[in-house]
């Protein structure tokens, strides 16, 4: 951040106790922290938990997560119920953070979580979000899931972690 994102003056660096050198704005006369988005992104496992969602957006034809932006003053998991919600139609309980990963292309701090859905039933996909929506076997959503991207490595680091997927060790 070079620049004041209240009054648009070139920020200089100033020495905050305990914070060390930080980006200090001379016209407002304060401290400038780094600002970014925060979102969440979900690994969906079915009722039975033997399967995992993968959506296609954009037109791209590439399987990712569901994922979307936290609201200002809403908790990360709130955010996952919601969004979870709103393009899939499944309503999701025990969720479990699994971590984090800074996202530079959209300057956005994603943070991984898994959910249970309460149903099967993909008749409810917010068609004006979703291109698609689909079910993959655990075995299967490792290949399936867009290759070399953050939601490859959520899932991997997901089920590495949980003992699902010593296959895909690297
Ligand atoms: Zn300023």
């Amino acid at each position: 951040m070079k620049y004041c994102i209240e009054c648009g003056t070139r920020l200089k660096e100033k020495y905050l106790e305990d914070e060390g050198m930080i980006p200090y704005c001379e016209t407002c006369g304060d401290f400038r922290f780094p600002v970014f988005s925060t979102a969440v992104s979900m690994i969906v496992l079915s009722p039975e938990r033997d399967r995992i969602l993968l959506i296609q957006q954009y037109g791209t034809g590439n399987n990712v997560l569901v994922a979307g932006y936290i609201n200002c003053g809403e908790n990360a998991e709130a955010a996952v119920i919601r969004e979870v919600a709103e393009e899939t139609g499944l309503n999701v309980t025990s969720l479990q953070y699994n971590k984090s990963e800074y996202f530079k292309k959209s300057n956005t701090l994603m943070l991984n979580y898994t959910c249970i859905a309460d149903s099967n039933s993909l008749d409810r996909i917010n068609t004006k979000e979703v291109d698609k929506a689909q079910w993959f076997s655990i075995k299967d959503a490792p290949e399936k899931i867009m290759q070399n991207s953050l939601a490859q490595r959520f899932l991997l680091n997901y089920l590495n972690n949980t003992g699902r997927g010593e296959q895909y060790q690297k």
